[in-house]
């Protein structure tokens, strides 16, 4: 095994670890070895040829079908160069206050976290699409909500050069979505920071002066064909680092810790996980949409997500997505799917609880297991969103409205006045309705005992003074909102720390 020595290890290159490494360049232009270690390929955008299928295998982990144990949910997240920012939407939400002064964490601030949150819309470009880019999907919404007296928000989404393609969920192929790979990693890279792809840190472990990792570069040939190899040879290194960082997400930085035998130490390693559940509803108009063109996500309805746990955003999603989507199958199915460029979409999301029973756990190889369960409140949450869906479409103009939570589950014009009968929790079986996550959190939350958390306000691991965590993973609860802005603001709140005891 090759030995290397760094000053600083940083574990993951998504929103999380890409902000590190860019906070961490002054360190690298003074001189001291930063090193950002991703299990992913670098990809570019001649490789996003927009085919959902190949897209999904890709640049999603499982296909973007990672199933929790009983198979009720699917989660979607990302690897390679930029984490799941390669594929995010873009919507640039900043956390909400009630959010965070529930966490009640000491250091952890609001205005602070805004602050920084809003730095980085600044340095992503996000911004209000003008009128005439929001296509007819986003235009529907605002009309719905309008027409129900409800207040539609517009929010900023993180685009330059933005070609309206609409196929941010399967990789840019303009590179016009700001994600870290496109911004803040090549910052870094400029500045002396090293990154090494295809580079799976299997542990860490604590040495005489800091940290140990494990690493192995995959001499494996890429599933996907020809893909850029690792910038270091195929083999096993044992990478002394006096800092380590660990940003693989939500679902891989518990599974990191635990494999690498913290759970011995941390009572709540990998518990506390959570997700925002969510399904898309679509609503079926007189005549075609342009759904397929511009920028699919520009408003959102979340006046209720205080109270009601939920919230809804316009959407647009392919047509294997949507065909998976839609309860049922034969004939009523295939119809709604030629409707294909008829259909308004909509997706619903509900907050959930973070419960020590939700967690992430690993199998015999120290792969990550995730045990998640949709709660009772979280399936309430669900039918109230679909409901609100359901009075958006209609009010839209929409003829007819698909709801796996209705029965029948294609409601028409003449449901428009019993939705509330119509769409129940009766109606919601675990397992027969397609819902999915790509907001994951939790895992190794913040807090100030080891009772109760597994990081320190700042993200140093519990007892670990050379160990950070600087993602989604921190998160104590629910963010409530799109979680991207509020990942990279705790991330640079983390590496204000790890700068402070690099300068030591
Ligand atoms: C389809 C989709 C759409 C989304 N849209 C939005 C949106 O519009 N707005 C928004 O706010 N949020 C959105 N999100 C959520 C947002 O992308 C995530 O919240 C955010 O990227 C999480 O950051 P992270 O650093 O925790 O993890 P990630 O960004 O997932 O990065 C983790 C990285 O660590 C790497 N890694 C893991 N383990 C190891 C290891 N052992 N060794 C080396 N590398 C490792 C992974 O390969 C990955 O690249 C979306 C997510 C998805 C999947
Ligand atoms: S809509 Fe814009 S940001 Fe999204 S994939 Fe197309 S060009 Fe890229």
């Amino acid at each position: 095994m090759s030995r290397i020595d760094c000053d600083v290890a940083v574990i993951g290159s998504g929103a999380g670890g890409g902000t590190v490494v860019a906070a961490l360049a002054e360190l690298a232009r003074a001189g001291k070895r930063v090193i950002l270690f991703e299990k992913g390929t670098k990809l570019d955008r001649s490789r996003f040829n927009g085919r959902e299928v190949d897209m999904a295998e890709l640049l999603f982990e499982a296909g973007g079908s990672f199933p929790v144990v009983d198979h009720s949910v699917t989660l979607a997240f990302s690897e390679g160069v930029g984490g799941s920012t390669q594929v995010y939407t873009g919507t640039s939400l900043l956390p909400p206050k009630r959010v965070i002064e529930r966490w009640n964490l000491p250091g952890v601030d609001h205005a602070d976290l805004c602050e920084r949150a809003e730095a980085f819309r600044v340095q992503n470009n996000a911004h209000l699409l003008p009128g005439p880019d929001i296509n007819d999907n986003n235009r529907l919404f605002q009309k719905g909500c309008e027409a129900l007296g409800w207040h539609a928000e517009q929010f900023p989404v993180n685009v330059k050069g933005c070609k309206g393609s609409s196929l941010c969920n399967l990789g840019c192929p303009n590179d016009a979505k700001m994600g870290t790979q496109q911004v803040q990693i090549p910052a870094a890279r400029a500045a002396g920071v090293e990154l090494v792809t295809r580079a799976k840190v299997r542990t860490v472990r604590a040495g005489d002066a800091g940290g140990i990792l494990d690493v192995e570069v995959s001499a494996a040939p890429h599933p996907h064909g020809k893909i850029a190899q690792s910038e270091w040879e195929p083999g096993r290194y044992e990478v002394h680092a006096h800092t380590v960082v660990v940003a693989g997400g939500a679902v891989h930085s518990p599974a990191l810790l635990l494999r690498s035998g913290f759970g011995l130490d941390l009572p709540v390693l990998g518990r506390y996980w959570t997700c925002q559940p969510a399904h898309i509803l679509v609503g079926e108009h007189d005549k075609p949409l342009t759904n397929a063109i511009g920028h699919p996500k520009s408003f959102l309805y979340d006046q209720r997500v205080a109270e009601d746990r939920y919230f809804v955003e316009a959407c647009m999603y392919f047509p294997f997505v949507t065909a998976k989507n839609l309860t049922g199958f034969g004939p009523e199915h295939h119809r709604l799917l030629k409707a294909y460029e008829r259909l308004q979409m909509i997706l619903v999301l509900a907050c959930d609880d973070a419960l020590p029973d939700q967690r992430v756990t690993i199998d015999a190889a120290g792969e990550p297991v995730v045990h998640y369960k949709l709660m009772p409140p979280t399936i309430t949450a669900l039918c109230k969103a679909t409901r609100a869906a359901a009075q958006i479409f209609f009010a839209a103009g929409a003829l007819a409205v698909h709801a796996p939570s209705a029965r029948p589950t294609l409601l028409t014009r003449a449901d428009k006045d019993h939705i509330d009968a119509r769409i129940s929790e009766r109606h919601f079986l675990p397992g027969s309705v397609s819902v999915s996550a790509a907001h994951l959190m939790g895992g190794c939350r913040m807090g100030t005992t080891t009772a109760t958390s597994v990081t320190t306000p700042h993200g140093q691991v519990h007892g670990q003074p050379w160990l950070y965590v600087a993602d989604a993973s921190l998160f104590p609860t629910a963010i409530e909102v799109n979680p991207y802005l509020t990942v990279m603001a705790l991330a640079d709140h983390v590496a204000q720390a790890v700068l402070a005891r690099e300068s030591h």
